[in-house]
């Protein structure tokens, strides 16, 4: 993946959709500044980040901010990621919303210190933790790793992707539910819409 990709993906993963060129490059581990620096004035000049002075999201300090330039990209509406699963459910762009905050609310509730900035370090890590199952912890990275093929990658989200994610998703919260049912409802109050 480039850098570039690399760095959009960061961003979105973060709840604040923004943060300055050193927390970027430092949290991101994508490169030294400089370039994390050349490659955000680029993603700006293309429209895709919005850059300007503000009070850094993830440091205390005032620096020159790059943020998302959109709330969900025009590539992961162009390829369908806005579209219900199925009539009355979420879309995998809720899905892995969902997911993201459901994995914070596990991780505030079971584990010291903030959650990583990446949702795949985090699921990986409430597992080897036992806090998530193996099978429940893989669908988690099945949606996951469908959005940002959606997203990032431009793959077309037609019904076979989408049966896979329904089942995935049902997979995750038939268990979430029974088994995690606070930190589960925790997330649904921290999303805009709620699971079908
Ligand atoms: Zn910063």
């Amino acid at each position: 993946m480039s850098e570039s990709k690399l760095i959009i993906q960061f961003l979105e993963s973060i709840p604040s959709r923004g943060c300055c060129d050193d927390c970027l490059a430092r949290k991101s581990g994508i490169g030294p500044r400089q370039l994390v620096g050349r490659i955000c004035r680029r993603l700006a000049s293309e429209g895709k980040l919005v850059r300007k002075k503000g009070r850094c999201p993830l440091g205390d300090h005032t620096k020159l901010i790059s943020r998302l330039a959109s709330k969900g990209s025009t590539a992961s509406r162009r390829w369908g990621a806005h579209k219900p699963l199925q009539a009355g459910t979420l879309s995998i762009e809720e899905a892995w919303r969902y997911i993201d905050r459901f994995c914070r609310a596990l991780w505030a509730r079971h584990m010291k210190g903030e959650p990583p900035a990446s949702l795949a370090e985090s699921i990986t890590t409430l597992r080897d933790e036992q806090l998530l199952p193996v099978h429940q912890a893989n669908m988690m990275h099945t949606i996951r790793t469908l959005r940002n093929l959606v997203v990032h990658e431009n793959l077309d989200f037609g019904e076979h992707e989408r049966t896979i994610a329904r089942a995935a998703w049902q997979i995750v919260r038939d268990w979430a539910e029974h088994r995690e049912a606070q930190a589960w409802r925790l997330a649904a109050t921290m999303c805009a819409r709620h699971a079908a």
